[in-house]
């Protein structure tokens, strides 16, 4: 039974259409920034660090606790203001201070991800339904950004979605803080591979590591590729020292 008091829920496709509209001067207008669990890929946080100016390791300590799933794997979520509104450290009074640079989740409202296909929950006490301006569930992903942060974050589920862990395995704490340190500290790992005997160790092509040098988005895209290597042997990472090879190499058929 829905009451006008309940969020209304439908799951949509991406040729299917909703009406919304949320701009600055409608009554709610900053209300769904308050109180709000936010989780936040890998993706996002490189985005955010970048529109705050601030390394992704001070983005992390300021702005994110982490808590870790039954598998082990970090889930990182955006820390509110210890306010009486439990406001998002991003929202003013113009609205989003990040805004081209806010998260997939916030970009995606009033949709969110389900098995089945688009889930939009229309909340009484968000007022963008009552416009007329109609949307496709494709027109809204373009107009919000949202495809670039679907392709980084298909990437990374390429590890969180793994076999490895329908087959009921979990990280120990190392592999998680690795995984982390990799995928989420980007500027972590720029160190770790710039500033180490990393390409001394791994066989990298000259090519890759052009592409990789000052690029955080590639430079993402090859931590997650080396971290499905490091946790599942997956992928084609290969080793300067040919007896290191063959082992890894053997590793693998087991
Ligand atoms: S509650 Fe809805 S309409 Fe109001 S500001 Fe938030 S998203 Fe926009
Ligand atoms: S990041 Fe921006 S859009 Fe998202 S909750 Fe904070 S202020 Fe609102």
């Amino acid at each position: 039974m829905n009451d006008k008091n309940s969020d209304k829920e439908q799951i949509l496709s991406l040729n299917d259409t909703f009406r919304f509209s949320c701009h600055k001067g409608i009554s709610c207008f900053n209300i769904c920034c308050r109180d709000v669990n936010i989780f936040l890929t890998p993706y996002d946080v490189l985005r955010m660090s970048e529109g705050t100016d601030l390394s992704s390791t001070e983005f992390l300590k300021k702005y994110t606790i982490t808590l870790l799933t039954d598998e082990g794997l970090p889930l990182v979520v955006l820390k509110m203001l210890d306010d009486e509104s439990k406001s998002c450290p991003f929202v003013s009074d113009e609205g989003c201070s990040i805004y081209l640079d806010r998260p997939w989740s916030c970009r995606m409202y009033p949709l969110f991800s389900s098995e089945e296909g688009y889930l939009l929950k229309e909340k009484p006490s968000c007022l963008g339904f009552q416009s007329e301006k109609q949307w496709t569930i494709a027109e809204w992903k373009r107009a919000q950004g949202i495809n670039d942060y679907d392709k980084m974050n298909d990437l990374y589920k390429s590890i969180t979605s793994h076999e490895y862990f329908q087959k009921g395995n979990r990280l120990d704490a190392g592999r998680a803080r690795m995984l982390y340190k990799a995928c989420y500290d980007i500027d972590e790992f720029n160190k770790f591979i710039f500033k180490t005997r990393f390409f001394d160790i791994y066989d990298i092509e000259e090519e890759i590591i052009d592409k990789i040098y000052g690029d955080k988005e590639e430079l993402l895209k090859f931590a997650i590729l080396w971290v499905k290597f490091i946790l599942f042997s997956d992928g084609m990472f290969k080793l300067k020292d040919e007896s290191m090879n063959k082992l890894l190499q053997e590793k693998n058929r087991e």
